[in-house]
């Protein structure tokens, strides 16, 4: 079988520390070896670079990737006005419209560099691109009802939509009950009876903790104007989905608000979404709480509704602008290894290590003694993927 070594100015494997003109030999789709200088002679230099492992975008939703510059944050605006505006660009969207949207937010995935994502899907839509897309993903299919009899109704379509399309060893069906402001206080626990990973948004806006609280705030005219006001299905703090279903694998994104000494299990991570967490200009995250717990937490880009666009490195180059107490290590691994593990794909990608697939991304940049640094504060110029062993 064909084996290739490649070198660069840098390597950061992720799971060891970063190699100085060290080597990485690829043979076939799997990583063979990587080496530290002078142990073993390259086939290919790339120069000014940086290797690092593919990106891993826990939190998107490429249906929505046509809603680029239409539904953009306001800071300080009451949450639920966002949504309106984003349901709105949903209903105006024709089949076609959204099968060339999550297209286009595939294709930007790629030119990013990433190369496991989730995404959160209505009805399962992106399935049938994802799965013969160059990239691994989970398709969450979306679950949303605020009665049980609803919430079952809409796993009962679950069912029914993911039954002609089994898993493959690239892409994989979760399920998403949405939101606790969508999903009835059973809801989390009722679709822990679907195969498969879980992820849901949770804590994400004052708004949301007003509504759980006490019942009260724009969240209730918003609810009752879609005919889905059901105040006794409520959770009554974001705590209370956690607490059901601990040794299911589950997701919970964006957790803006979620007290930082919230219990996650070991099967539980955090997805946080830095740039959009900017965008509606909600106070200091408190994920740094989280990461000293020893919480995987992993970062996602969400979507164009809320985001300028789905670059993974852009999310932690904001969250290095903005905590810069945080080390650059920790950023890439959120970027990389956390993201495969809360995905479930960290036994075969997430870091640059012998024997797991060689999905892993070229950055042309001009390099400094401090890769992280450099990664983190500089230019990129360039970006080459590979995955499973090929060119991208
Ligand atoms: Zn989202």
């Amino acid at each position: 079988m064909d084996t290739r070594t490649f070198t660069a100015r840098w390597i950061l494997p992720v799971a060891g520390p970063a190699l100085k003109h060290g080597t990485i030999t690829v043979r076939g789709e799997q990583i063979e070896s990587v080496h530290p200088f002078g142990e073993r002679k390259a086939d290919e230099d790339f120069g000014d670079a940086i290797i690092i492992p593919g990106l891993v975008n826990a939190h998107t939703h490429l249906d929505l990737s046509g809603a680029a510059g239409r539904t953009i944050p306001v800071p300080g605006e009451p949450f639920p006005e966002w949504l309106t505006r984003v349901i709105a660009f949903r209903r105006s969207r024709t089949p076609e419209q959204t099968t060339a949207d999550i297209q286009r937010g595939l294709a930007e995935s790629l030119r990013h560099g990433v190369t496991l994502l989730g995404d959160i899907s209505a009805g399962g839509t992106s399935w049938p691109q994802l799965v013969r897309s160059p990239l691994r993903a989970v398709v969450f299919w979306e679950l949303i009802g605020t009665t049980v009899a609803r919430f079952q109704t809409s796993m009962h379509a679950a069912r029914l939509g993911t039954a002609p399309h089994p898993d493959t060893p690239f892409c994989r069906w979760g399920t998403s009950p949405h939101a606790p402001y969508t999903v009835h206080r059973h809801g989390y626990e009722l679709a822990g009876q679907l195969p498969g990973i879980q992820a849901v948004h949770l804590a994400e806006s004052a708004d949301e903790m007003e509504l759980l609280q006490f019942r009260t705030g724009p969240f209730v005219p918003f609810l009752q104007g879609l005919g889905i006001w059901e105040p006794d299905g409520l959770i009554r703090d974001p705590g209370e989905f956690l607490r059901t279903n601990p040794e299911s694998r589950g997701l919970f994104v964006h957790g803006n608000f979620l007290p930082g000494d919230t219990p996650l299990t070991a099967n539980q991570s955090l997805v946080i979404c830095p740039r959009t967490h900017a965008a509606f200009g909600h106070p200091p995250h408190p994920f740094r709480e989280f990461l000293a717990r020893g919480v995987n937490v992993c970062v996602g880009t969400d979507s164009a509704a809320s985001n300028p666009d789905l670059d993974v490195l852009a999310e932690l180059q904001e969250l290095h602008r903005r905590y810069p107490d945080v080390s650059g290590e920790t950023l890439l691994k959120m970027g990389t290894l956390n993201g495969a593990k809360a995905l479930g794909f960290d036994a075969v990608c997430g870091s640059l290590t012998a024997g797991k697939i060689a999905d892993f991304v070229v950055l042309e940049c001009v390099t400094t003694d401090d890769p992280h640094e450099t990664l983190l504060n500089g230019a990129v110029t360039a970006r080459r993927t590979m995955f499973r062993g090929a060119w991208r």
